[in-house]
């Protein structure tokens, strides 16, 4: 069952899932072409590479996958004509707790992608590019598979695309499994056969050490999605839905304690967090109030419903002026949340009412980190496991006195010390919760004493 709404919300754009949830739209070829997919794809192919990389840096779209870098200026990393094979590989790896929108993409609208794959690689110099989809998506790799073969049979993919001498090939590839395959560098070594260690970065940034040790670009599903629409609309048109630096829509999946959650495009920025949660998903559960939210999928810092955030904003006449905002009237974009501390991320909005036991929720994401680490590194495989082992000690009736901060100092010594970013994101959220319920922590821990 979907979790897009069939009937958009007035405060919606739907370019995304515009196609998706039209009655009757089936994640086929013939459908695709009826609804105008492809024109775009014919459009780039009169375009240069660099104009069509330049469009997308004049949209101001960035990543969609959870770091949110700007996607034209990643594709910029990549030389043309320096004599190398180029690889594009989209990650299909979704699995930050919280974010359910790439999977819908892939079900019900696989041509899209196709398309946004064919334009991105000719815009790269590609000529061999891969769909990255977790195992746990069999149904995805499947239709996404069918669907490359009925694009290759139309002249959309394959040898000499459309009649303009330039060559594609797509193929899918299914992870194992891992949620560390999300970050790029592991997800190029999946790819090449290995277990999934992250690379070190510098030196190995794909654009240079990609796959294969060849340039190499990794976008995740809903990023490359957008860039036939950015040519459809016009660079401009596209930005100007969004902020400066955060241009378009950006779907965001709310779930947890609301009465209608679900997945909403919307244009970035376009609503505060109050907008989000109370217009949109129609508040809290009858009887109950907002306790804690997770605005940017699991690794993002969790924010109390009630807290209120200082920052600094521009006067009229240019001077920077002290603020003072509930956290509810936080836009929701990436400069705003990134200045309240917290940050966007991969758009999984997580909302937890006042029945919510704040080590409990924490215990059930040190449980998660603790599983998912990969293991490299000693910071991060020893730290998430110690954090996990206390938060369930904690919440089986052993808590001691020290245990916060002892928890904290674990957590403030895995963050940046580690190879890859798994270990902020493991991080965060003890800290976070540490910081913005050390309440209910302290609570727990002088139960024993
Ligand atoms: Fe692996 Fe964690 Fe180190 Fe990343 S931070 S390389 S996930 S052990």
């Amino acid at each position: 069952m979907s979790c897009i709404h069939p009937a958009p919300h007035p405060k919606e754009r739907r370019i995304i899932f515009g196609n998706l949830t039209q009655p009757g739209y089936a994640p086929d070829l013939k459908t695709y072409v009826a609804h105008g997919g492809y024109e775009q794809l014919r459009k780039a192919l009169s375009m240069t590479p660099s104009a069509i990389i330049d469009a997308v840096k004049a949209a101001n779209l960035r990543g969609r996958g959870g770091a949110g870098f700007p996607c034209g200026i990643k594709w910029s990393f990549i030389k043309q004509d320096d004599g190398k094979p180029h690889y594009l590989v989209v990650n299909g790896d979704e699995s930050e707790p919280g974010t359910f929108k790439d999977r819908y993409i892939l079900h019900e609208d696989p041509h899209q992608l196709i398309e946004g794959v064919a334009i991105s690689s000719f815009a790269l110099g590609v000529k061999l590019a891969y769909i990255y989809i977790r195992c746990e998506f069999p149904a995805a790799a499947k239709i996404v598979a069918a669907a490359i073969a009925e694009a290759k049979a139309a002249g959309f993919l394959g040898t000499n695309i459309l009649g303009t001498g330039f060559s594609l090939d797509v193929f899918v590839h299914q992870g194992a499994g891992a949620y560390i395959c999300g970050e790029e560098t592991s997800l190029i070594e999946s790819l090449e056969g290995k277990r999934p260690y992250p690379r070190i970065k510098p030196p190995y940034f794909p654009a240079v050490f990609g796959l294969y040790m060849n340039p190499t670009v990794v976008n995740n599903v809903e990023t490359i999605c957008h860039i036939p629409h950015i040519l459809r609309l016009g660079p401009e048109e596209y930005a100007k839905m969004g902020t400066p630096g955060d241009g378009g829509t950006r779907t965001l999946c709310v779930s947890g304690d609301v009465q209608r959650p679900g997945a909403y495009e919307l244009p970035a920025g376009a609503v505060t967090l109050r907008e989000l949660l109370y217009d949109i998903c129609g508040g809290p559960k009858p009887g109950r109030s907002f306790k804690a939210i997770i605005p940017g999928g699991s690794s993002a810092k969790v924010l109390r419903a009630d807290e209120k955030i200082k920052r600094k904003v521009k006067g009229p006449d240019g001077t920077m002026l002290d603020q003072e905002i509930d956290v509810l009237d936080l836009v929701m974009d990436a400069a705003s949340l990134a200045g309240a501390g917290t940050m966007i991320g991969s758009g999984g909005v997580i909302v937890m009412d006042d029945t919510r036991n704040m080590v409990e929720t924490l215990n059930n994401l040190n449980l998660f980190y603790a599983h998912e680490s990969c293991g490299q590194c000693t910071p991060c495989r020893e730290g998430s496991l110690w954090m996990a082992k206390m938060s369930s000690r904690m919440l089986a009736g052993g808590g001691v006195e020290n245990d916060p901060k002892k928890l904290k100092s674990i957590a403030d010594n895995i963050a940046g010390r580690t190879v890859c970013a798994f270990g902020e994101a493991a991080s965060w959220p003890t800290q976070s919760f540490l910081e913005k319920f050390p309440e209910e922590f302290a609570a727990i821990a002088t139960k024993n004493k």
